[in-house]
């Protein structure tokens, strides 16, 4: 611990955000990260706890009081080296992870958390610019192949370690490019996307050899996921030409609304806005491109990926945007004695919000109308919840006009088609059945396939993407020779 009364001495400093107008007009990132005497003194603020909960609240289980000393006392390449030896990819979560690491920080019971995540931000961000970040290739090969099917989060973690490990990588990826939802979901003003090219590139140093535009199966009929892929493999190429396959598609079939006027022109999931949205900043083309430019949209969906299209949907110079979410707003301020370790229910507000949105809660859409084939409004009711049920409010029906609506309201589960392919068992829920208690975790019911991420325990967050990619790539190694020197 370098600064005894750190904590007692210091406030909490957030990163800053460029001005609104200011970055409505591009789909750059915003955020201004901590300068290195600003970073110095939030770290100063860490107690060093005994029983560190940040440690066991973050997913990845960071060693954050070392790197928060570490970056207090300047030694910043040391510090990258603690964050690295838990996370392969802290300058994803230290932009778009919501940090339940700061929820569990001790200050959190009664005062503002360490700033976690925004050193973290600070200490990858200076590692690139130092250079210290550096391709590691094996020193010994062990002859082994693995495949990777699904190029995220988890996919990515998971190669990099057993590529490291000396197993001969191959991700396989249906879009043209790697990334995931990271890639074709989070939106550029949210994650750059050099930060994937960059490890990529360093991924390819390792060893690791990316198949972009590959579809391991086939999508179902009119599928509404993302897929650019221009080659299809099957599952028995796979399994006769790998020693071991991961499954990390992600899990992309997004949550319907199926009331009366859905199939009006107008209507789309976020993960179809979203996607064309990062490719053509990315010099892609789309046709007949998803926009909402003059148009009064509406959100359902009160989460994250609805805060992006809000996001999204203001760039564009929409009329209005209206986000719905179906829960009762939650309170500004948790019953912290109540919540603290965990993640607790308030109101969040995003940047996205902040750049201009009107937030509706307790309100269920019953109908979409239209006229000429296309969507012109909702017609709406508020809820309430009633014996641990949500239940209208009579008297409370409106309409609202509408333009453009984007349906945000969660994924419910992997697009069946690469699970099927393999014959791999699913939970009651969809997902891949794969414990991680077992002897060897992350192992499907078909020999040596093994599954990972959001494919395996439903969509989650990035964070727990890395963890399970992580973990997995020990099982993989496991499997292969029989024991694994691979952190857990
Ligand atoms: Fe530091 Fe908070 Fe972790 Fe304690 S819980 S070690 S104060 S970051």
């Amino acid at each position: 611990m370098g600064k005894v009364t750190g904590f007692l001495e210091y406030e909490r400093l957030e990163e800053g955000y460029e001005p609104v107008e200011k970055r409505l007009k591009n789909y750059k990132e915003f955020v201004i990260g901590l300068k290195a005497d600003e970073a110095k003194i939030q770290g100063a603020r860490c107690m060093d706890c005994g029983t560190p909960f940040c440690n066991s609240g973050c997913p990845v289980n960071n060693i954050i009081p070392d790197f928060n000393d570490l970056v207090y006392r300047g030694d910043w390449q040391n510090a990258i080296t603690v964050l690295h030896s838990t996370n392969n990819f802290p300058e994803f979560t230290g932009r778009i992870c919501p940090a339940p690491c700061e929820a569990a920080c001790v200050i959190n019971v009664n005062g503002d958390a360490v700033g976690i995540k925004s050193i973290e931000h600070a200490i990858i961000d200076r590692a690139w610019e130092e250079g210290w970040v550096k391709p590691q290739p094996a020193a010994l090969k062990t002859g082994k192949k693995v495949a990777i099917v699904g190029g995220g989060p988890a996919g990515l973690a998971a190669a990099q370690q057993l590529a490291r490990i000396g197993h001969a990588v191959t991700v396989f990826e249906k879009n043209d490019r790697v990334g995931g939802l990271l890639r074709y979901g989070i939106p550029d003003f949210k994650m750059d996307k050099a930060h994937i090219d960059r490890r990529v590139k360093q991924m390819e140093l390792e060893g690791v050899v990316f198949r972009t535009n590959v579809l391991v199966g086939e999508l179902p009929k009119g599928s509404k996921v993302t897929n650019w892929a221009k080659e299809t493999l099957s599952a028995e190429q796979l399994k006769a030409e790998f020693d071991a396959v991961l499954l990390t598609g992600g899990a992309e079939q997004s949550r319907d609304l199926p009331v009366p006027g859905r199939d009006l022109a107008g209507i789309h999931f976020a993960m179809e806005l979203l996607p064309q949205q990062n490719k053509v900043n990315h010099g892609g083309k789309v046709k007949d491109a998803i926009r909402a430019d003059g148009k009064h949209v509406i959100v359902i969906g009160g989460g994250d990926t609805g805060s992006d299209c809000v996001g999204t949907s203001n760039r564009h110079g929409a009329a209005s945007v209206t986000q719905f979410e179906v829960m009762p707003q939650p309170p500004v301020e948790e019953n912290r004695p109540l919540t603290w370790p965990y993640w607790p229910l308030k109101l969040r507000t995003s940047s996205s919000h902040d750049e201009g949105c009107v937030r509706e809660f307790a309100v269920s859409t019953k109908e979409f109308m239209g006229e000429n084939g296309k969507v012109t409004g909702l017609k709406t009711v508020n809820v309430e919840f009633k014996d641990g049920k949500l239940v209208e409010i009579a008297g409370t029906e409106k309409t609202y006009k509408a333009d453009l609506v984007l349906l945000a309201m969660g994924f419910v589960n992997p697009v069946a088609t690469v699970l099927d392919a393999f014959g791999v068992e699913k939970d009651g829920r969809g997902n891949a059945k794969a414990g991680v208690d077992a002897a060897i975790g992350y192992r499907t019911n078909v020999a040596k396939v093994f599954a990972a991420g959001d494919m395996r325990r439903g969509q989650s967050l990035v964070v727990w993407a890395i963890r399970e990619g992580r973990q997995a790539a020990r099982a993989v190694d496991e499997f292969l020779m029989g024991s694994s020197t691979l952190p857990r």
